[in-house]
């Protein structure tokens, strides 16, 4: 995808779709290096902020196929690695050298994050870490108050019958 397309997914451009865009774009020139062809790739995000979107338009990696995953240390920072070799990068969104005049100029900012030297924007390292468990098939449970099925880890226990969280809170709430 270009980056036009990737504004026209997430809807706007900000300052946080060209530091995603440029998050990624490192990590997976990086990575390309490393990696071998058509290995498989996951994506850790530190935060859920616009450049995610970046993100999943570079790298493929998507909550729904699983290979997207989420910790929320509210950190500007992504790590892409490969699976088998479980080796990858990882990027930090330092912004060291913004220019003082720009912080508050959206629009300016932007531009100049797109046009910036990597170096003055962006750390990167390779990262070796332990295999996040891939996306399971998980059973599904029907709940016995509404009999809609609930992938069995959000079943909750309520009087010995298998519960959903609505009806759970529902009935618990009042
Ligand atoms: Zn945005
Ligand atoms: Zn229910």
């Amino acid at each position: 995808m270009t980056y036009e397309e990737i504004i026209q997914f997430h809807g706007h451009e900000c300052p946080g779709i060209a530091m995603g865009y440029r998050m990624a774009t490192a990590a997976i020139n990086k990575l390309d290096s490393i990696r071998a062809e058509d290995e498989e790739i996951v994506a850790i995000v530190e935060n859920d902020a616009c450049g995610v979107d970046a993100l999943q338009c570079v790298t493929g990696c998507t909550f729904g196929k699983g290979n997207l995953i989420f910790r929320d240390y509210g950190k500007h920072v992504f790590t892409i690695y490969c699976r088998s070799s479980r080796s990858g990068v990882r990027v930090h969104f330092h912004g060291d050298g913004i220019p003082q005049e720009l912080r508050e100029d959206r629009s300016a900012l932007t531009k100049w994050i797109l046009s910036a030297s990597r170096d003055s924007i962006l750390s990167i390292e390779p990262t070796f870490i332990p295999e996040p468990e891939p996306a399971k098939i998980r059973k599904s449970i029907p709940c016995s108050f509404c009999g809609e099925n609930v992938m069995e880890t959000r079943i909750n226990q309520l009087g010995g019958k298998p519960t959903c969280i609505p009806c759970f809170e529902k009935h618990v709430g009042t």
